[in-house]
């Protein structure tokens, strides 16, 4: 545990009957930081936030908030606000009205509250629409209602799930902004559940991925994106190519692992924990593959047969199979494509530099 931790998750358990749907998590959530918790569908993140807002009960373990036990506190005595997907507003009452709920909820009296709902109405540049049902506003203004309403008794800690999602591309980038300026000003935690990689590292001081109820990794982003821990963190991130074998020889920090796709040299064997006839697994991002219709010279490299290519806008994924089935694939710019033979079922070369291997010291 840190002494900065405001939030500490010690062993916590959650079961929905015989299913354990968070497993024995031990996480810190640390005063002031912007914690993403992401992983696919299903992985525990929403239970994770609603065991926090005191929406669920752990099974086991206990939920700390600035020092205190609060696994049997109800959601209305903690002080840990949630902004929704949905918003969840009251939709008969105004922008204001809305805003007001929570203080009047805890008895604050009529001036000041007045004055607190003003303060959030101008912070998120609302007061033009204060006395508007909210069933008239657009998305991102219904957005800032939300935000305004959960912070107008100034938490310590917000808590938000999926936010975004029902917004379009160009608004979302925009609340995104508006997000994380926000947290940087007030200096309040905040915990944000997405399944959105873009969301998450854009606005993340750490990021939590999760699996199957289980925490992969945490982490600040570029940690994540430069060395992921495990083989679920580096597919989960798209575009690795992942190899197992074992090391076939160990000298210092280089190693050699022979894998079913052939035999890899890989420049840095961490803390030289690998030695020889150990399972390792690598990964190598797709970007930084090379493709050639030539066997390269001096670097890692494999035959594969070209399956189809995807457009991503200004790069390509190439998307491959080595000759013992592995999947493989490849980003590469429309020009650095332009000499190879990409029609399906062609055989190319795979190749990369022995630098470019990462592997993954949780496997
Ligand atoms: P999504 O991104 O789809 O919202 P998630 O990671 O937030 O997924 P959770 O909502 O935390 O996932 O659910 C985790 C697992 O627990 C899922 O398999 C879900 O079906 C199950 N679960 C959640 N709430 C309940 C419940 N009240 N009763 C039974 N099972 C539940």
């Amino acid at each position: 545990m840190t002494d900065q931790a405001l939030v500490v998750f010690d062993g916590v358990v959650k079961s929905f009957g015989s299913f354990v749907a968070v497993e024995r998590m031990d996480l810190d959530i640390r005063k002031g930081e912007f914690l993403a918790i992401m992983g696919s569908s299903g992985c525990g993140k929403t239970t994770t936030l609603r065991m926090l807002a005191g929406l669920e009960a752990p099974t086991e373990g206990e939920i700390r908030l600035a020092g205190k036990r609060i696994n049997d506190l109800p959601t209305w005595r903690r002080d840990t606000p949630m902004v929704w997907q949905s918003l969840a507003l009251f939709p008969f009452l105004t922008v204001r009205e809305n805003v007001e709920f929570s203080l009047r909820m805890r008895g604050v009296e009529m001036a000041e509250r007045r004055q607190r709902v003003d303060k959030w109405l101008d912070r998120m540049q609302i007061t033009e629409f204060a006395d508007r049902n909210v069933a008239h506003l657009s998305g991102g203004q219904r957005q800032r209602v939300a935000l305004a309403r959960s912070l107008v008794t100034e938490p310590e800690i917000l808590l938000l799930d999926e936010p975004l999602s029902a917004l379009d591309a160009h608004l979302k980038v925009r609340m995104q902004t508006v997000l994380s300026n926000l947290q940087k000003e007030l200096g309040i935690t905040f915990v944000y559940v997405t399944h959105s990689q873009s969301e998450a590292f854009s606005m993340a001081d750490r990021v939590v991925i999760m699996s199957r109820g289980r925490i992969e990794q945490i982490g600040n982003p570029q940690e994540i994106y430069r060395a992921p821990r495990t083989k679920f963190v580096a597919e989960f991130l798209g575009s690795s190519n992942v190899f197992a074998g074992k090391v076939s020889a160990a000298d210092g920090d280089a190693i050699r692992i022979a894998t079913p796709s052939g035999e890899f040299d890989v420049a840095r064997n961490p803390a030289k924990t690998l030695a020889k006839g150990d399972k390792a697994t690598f990964v190598v991002s797709g970007d930084r593959v090379q493709l050639s219709n030539e066997r390269p010279v001096g670097v890692n490299g494999m035959q594969a047969s070209v399956v189809g290519e995807e457009f991503v806008g200004a790069t390509a994924v190439i998307h491959l199979e080595g000759v013992d089935g592995l999947e493989l694939k490849a980003q590469k710019s429309h020009d650095e494509l332009e000499q190879i033979n990409l029609i399906p079922g062609a055989k190319i070369w795979v190749s990369w530099r022995a630098e470019a291997s990462h592997i993954l010291p949780g496997e």
